[in-house]
């Protein structure tokens, strides 16, 4: 089977070609709707039919099976991946109050695919989807009732797709079922969270009604006093772009990318120090809480730009954890091998690369199999 997984966001449209599930080639659309760049989303696929045709890829879509839209927010709704319709479109459209930066993006990428290809079967795999296996324990925030219940005020948790592949690949490591699989799993990129998955399922997670809940990201402030917005807003400050642009990494020290904090703080720079020891005591964090909550642990699973290459993280991370039966091999740990545990750890500890393109082609596969 040919399927081209679509990734688009406002401004970029990322595609990769599978066939039988192996990757055939990839790339991306930048700058869509900017000086310089394609128009629209119209033009982006345009041009990315032409690319795959110069390269031998693709005749033309015309040749695909299916294409599987990443789509950022599913709502309660959405609890595996469907096969789009216009009832389905609706219903993403009518979730953009949720996800206003993507949903829109995720829904042109779907439309201007209708548009060229009609009669081309379509899925859209949610980010949200695997964590919809949450208790109300767990997703409901304590406010009240009404939010939730009138304006779906809740938490979803993202990077579903993430969690879903890895979680699948450490259970094919332990040489288990991932039905009787206890894992926390780190997804450490620009942005970061983790999950704690108990018999193969999302159990908590830790973003919530926005991306911007939980762990310590590039330039987003995870988990803070509610109050601190609403002293910003009463200061006629913008919380919205200080705590989603101008925090994490970033509003600590000035600096985003985790491997230039590295760098300055392997020299000595002290604010490089404190942001990468704020970024290690949020996951320690939710390592314990995540441990008291599943009670037993098979793995914990690093994945994400810095969960797979990031050697000193994993180590901070892991520190004095022991007496809790996660022991990290410090030479495996730097040598970046897949399992970076003491052989007899009681937690394994994996390093695994994650793969939402694969993952999201698996998915729609899935689906047009059962056409
Ligand atoms: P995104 O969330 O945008 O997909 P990635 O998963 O690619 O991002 O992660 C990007 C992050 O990974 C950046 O902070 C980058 O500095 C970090 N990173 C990549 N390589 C390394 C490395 N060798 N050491 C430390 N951090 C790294």
């Amino acid at each position: 089977m040919k399927i081209l997984v679509l990734n688009a966001g406002s401004s970029s449209l990322k595609y990769k070609l599978f066939e039988d599930l192996q990757s055939i080639t990839e790339g991306v659309v930048e700058r869509i709707g900017e000086a310089g760049g394609v128009k629209d989303h119209a033009e982006a696929l345009g041009k990315i039919e032409v690319l795959l045709a110069e390269n031998g890829a693709l005749r033309s879509f015309d040749a695909l099976d299916g294409v599987g839209h990443r789509v950022v927010h599913g709502g309660e709704r959405f609890v595996e991946p469907v096969r789009i319709d216009d009832e389905v479109i609706d219903a993403i459209r009518a979730l953009i109050p949720l996800a206003p930066l993507h949903n829109p993006a995720n829904l042109a990428g779907i439309e201007m695919m209708r548009q060229r290809a009609p009669h081309l079967p379509q899925v859209a795999v949610f980010d949200t989807a695997f964590h919809q296996t949450m208790k109300k324990e767990a997703y409901l925030y304590a406010i009240p009732i009404e939010f939730y219940e009138k304006e779906g005020i809740r938490r979803y948790g993202f990077h579903g797709t993430s969690h879903a592949y890895v979680a699948k690949e450490a259970a094919r490591m332990l040489g288990q079922d991932m039905s009787e699989t206890n894992l926390i799993t780190l997804h450490l990129g620009n942005g970061a969270s983790v999950c704690a998955i108990k018999r193969g399922k999302s159990a908590e997670t830790s973003m919530g009604f926005t991306p911007l809940q939980g762990l310590v990201m590039g330039t987003r402030c995870g988990d803070i006093d509610p109050e601190i917005p609403l002293w910003m807003v009463k200061k006629g400050l913008d919380a919205e772009v200080i705590l989603n642009k101008k925090s994490g990494l970033k509003g600590l020290c000035g600096e985003n990318d985790m491997r230039l904090v590295e760098e300055r703080a392997a020299g000595g720079d002290e604010a490089a120090k404190m942001a990468l020891e704020v970024f290690v005591h949020r996951i320690r964090h939710y390592i314990g809480a995540y441990y008291a909550l599943l009670g037993e642990v098979d793995a914990l699973v690093f994945t994400g730009g810095i969960g797979e290459h990031s050697a000193l993280v994993r180590q901070l991370a892991c520190r004095s954890l022991e007496n809790l039966g996660i022991c990290l091999d410090t030479q495996k740990n730097l040598e970046g091998e897949c399992d970076i545990s003491v052989n007899e750890s009681l937690v394994k500890i994996f390093v695994i690369p994650t793969n939402e393109e694969l993952e999201i082609a698996r998915q729609a596969e899935a689906v047009l199999e059962k056409l």
